[in-house]
């Protein structure tokens, strides 16, 4: 079905049949959840979450990262989004979703030739790629497969991590009034699996971010 035909079925039975709901969203915009996710078409929060228009507020990028406040390249489209989730919309939680077959950690894990096909690409993984190099050293026995696996759920964790260098969160996050977490969707089965800030990588997520902030150090 092309696009043209598409908007006009939404006008026609989605909209059409549910007037009232979307007459009532002209009022403003109250969502319980900041959903940070890859761009992958198949990660999709409002199914994941049974979810309509108004619950959601939305931030994606290729591997659903989150710069680091320190980072001194900081993209502030996605810090901005935060803030005013935070500070405005006052969201209570926020989920960063990590997931299988993730072509962007893929391309973490084999970088050979990215940086000259996909610069702009290549840039802004590369905040990940320390997780990538803790894994190899950590784990060297690893099957590639599994390392993979590792990396989508790591990276999905060290976002919380991530989000809490900002003092806005951090604040948010103590006083009780926002909630972090991390999924990791799993494609082909449907299974999503949680992780807290707190949770059994955080351990790890300090060695990284240590190791991080020492590279950068070294710059
Ligand atoms: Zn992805």
């Amino acid at each position: 079905m092309d696009l043209k035909k598409r908007i006009e079925r939404f006008k026609e039975l989605e909209y059409e049949f549910n007037k009232d709901f979307y007459i009532k969203l002209k009022e403003g915009q109250n969502p319980h959840t900041l959903f940070i996710a890859c761009s992958d078409s198949r990660v999709e929060a409002e199914t994941l979450l049974q979810a309509k228009a108004g619950e959601i507020f939305h931030i994606r990028n290729v591997a659903n990262i989150v710069p680091r406040e320190e980072e001194p390249d900081t993209h502030p489209s996605v810090v901005s989004a935060i803030e005013y989730a935070v500070k405005i919309l006052k969201v209570k939680n926020i989920i960063v979703c990590g997931h299988s077959n993730c072509g962007g950690c893929s391309a973490i894990r084999n970088p050979e030739g990215k940086k000259e096909l996909l610069p702009y690409t290549w840039e802004w993984i590369s905040q990940s790629i320390s997780i990538s190099d803790y894994i190899n050293h950590k784990y060297p026995e690893m099957k590639e497969e599994d390392k993979a696996i590792m990396l989508e759920k790591l990276n999905a964790v060290q976002q919380l991590d991530n989000l809490m260098t900002y003092d806005f969160v951090r604040q948010a996050v103590e006083s009780g009034e926002l909630n972090l977490q991390a999924y990791y969707y799993d494609i082909g089965t449907g299974s999503i699996s949680v992780y807290n800030y707190d949770s059994i990588f955080s351990d790890i997520i300090k060695e990284i971010t240590s190791s991080r902030k020492l590279f950068l150090e070294q710059e």
